[in-house]
């Protein structure tokens, strides 16, 4: 099987095919320490691709609690478990890939993976807001606190190495040369689900009505015209952003993704050790204990949150964390000016600008012309 070069896991994997990257990669990086879990960008993608016949139960974005969250349920614990002991040895991952660890199974396939029920699909919103533990009466939330919970993102990571893609038996799955966007081919697909039981993260999903497969597109149509996904410009929390990914030798430190991932370090790959090297990068929540996250983002996941604690003193990230939601154009580049942070289009023109720090205004505790107190209840 040939090698390919796996920078998030820092050494060379097994992958059915030789490296083919694309001209450019498709990536975005999500704040999980901003989301309000209101599912909009889980409905504005809803609306926009997935509500017609055989369409039902699909949602390309979702959002989950964590700990006990899934859609469908019980993704992560089970892909965590077909993979058997995951080690790391400082920043490189010493234990097996999905594709590694098949190599040793019986049954012929190229990934390890499993089938969900529709049982498994039906919720997707079970475990929306449970805590990881019970929350005794009277308590008040301090900083760090025992008891937590966050949510999670998940939209299809338009992988590197992608599991769907390693596993059809068709080759009906492709990414494109121009953006890295991976998608089916609706023509070839047979519907035979491999890519289902392969994808770890699930967001591969089965249409019984068209009896192919079908998965999150990444808005190509509108990336195409220099414009970011709906998720992203739906988001109400303004956690996210859209850009290109680079190796860490190629960075580009003025692209806002690059940035984040490579010049700060604080946006990680969700479950780097399955071996796919996603796209989609996340901000770990400050709150949660290190020993959970670090099993969910590998091991610089203290460095990140290190790093998100500084924004507030770093003009830089704080631009960035500022220019998301700012526009729905795709900013390709992004400089602090100032007390601004400004992005800027692949023409290097102009197409936001904001503050880095918002003006406070508080109201004085009387208010003269209504003759009223106001004062915050407890
Ligand atoms: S997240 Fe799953 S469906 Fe998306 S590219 Fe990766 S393996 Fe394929
Ligand atoms: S729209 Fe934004 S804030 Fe709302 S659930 Fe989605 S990611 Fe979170």
């Amino acid at each position: 099987m040939p090698k390919v070069f796996n920078w998030q896991i820092n050494r060379e994997m097994e992958y059915p095919y030789e490296a083919a990257p694309p001209k450019q990669q498709f990536a975005a990086v999500f704040d999980t320490n901003k989301c309000i879990a209101c599912q909009t960008c889980s409905m504005i993608c809803k609306n926009a691709w997935t509500s017609g016949r055989g369409q039902e139960y699909m949602l390309w974005n979702n959002v989950e609690s964590k700990p006990y969250g899934g859609y469908p349920q019980q993704w992560d614990m089970q892909a965590l478990s077909l993979l058997g002991p995951q080690t790391w040895e400082g920043n490189a991952y010493s234990g097996k890939t999905l594709i590694e660890a098949a190599m040793t199974g019986t049954d012929g396939r190229p990934v390890v993976g499993y089938t969900p029920d529709s049982m498994e699909w039906a919720n997707p919103n079970l475990g929306e807001d449970e805590a990881a533990g019970l929350i005794e009466t009277g308590t008040f939330f301090g900083m760090p606190h025992p008891v937590w919970s966050f949510y999670l993102q998940r939209v299809c990571n338009h992988c590197s190495y992608p599991a769907c893609l390693a596993s059809c038996p068709r080759k009906a799955i492709y990414k494109r040369q121009e953006d890295g966007i991976v998608l089916v081919d609706q023509e070839r697909c047979r519907g035979y689900r491999e890519c289902v039981r392969s994808c770890p993260f699930k967001k591969m999903m089965y249409n019984i009505t068209t009896r192919v497969s079908e998965k999150c597109i990444a808005c190509y149509p509108r990336v195409e015209q220099g414009l970011q996904p709906y998720c992203t410009v739906g988001c109400i929390g303004r956690i996210r952003v859209n850009g290109w990914i680079h190796a860490p030798q190629e960075a580009d430190l003025e692209n806002p993704v690059d940035f984040l991932v490579h010049g700060r370090k604080v946006a990680l790959a969700l479950y780097p050790q399955f071996g796919l090297m996603n796209n989609i990068y996340y901000v770990p929540p400050i709150h949660v204990p290190a020993g959970y996250l670090r099993q969910m983002f590998g091991p610089g996941v203290e460095r990140a949150i290190e790093a998100y604690r500084r924004a507030k003193d770093d003009p830089e990230m704080l631009g960035v964390f500022m220019l998301m939601g700012a526009t729905e154009r795709w900013i390709e580049k992004f400089r602090v000016i100032g007390d601004d942070a400004i992005g800027y289009d692949a023409k290097g023109d102009e197409i936001a600008r904001v503050p880095l720090k918002e003006p406070v205004h508080i109201r004085p505790n009387y208010d003269s012309s209504r003759l009223v107190f106001r004062h915050n209840t407890p």
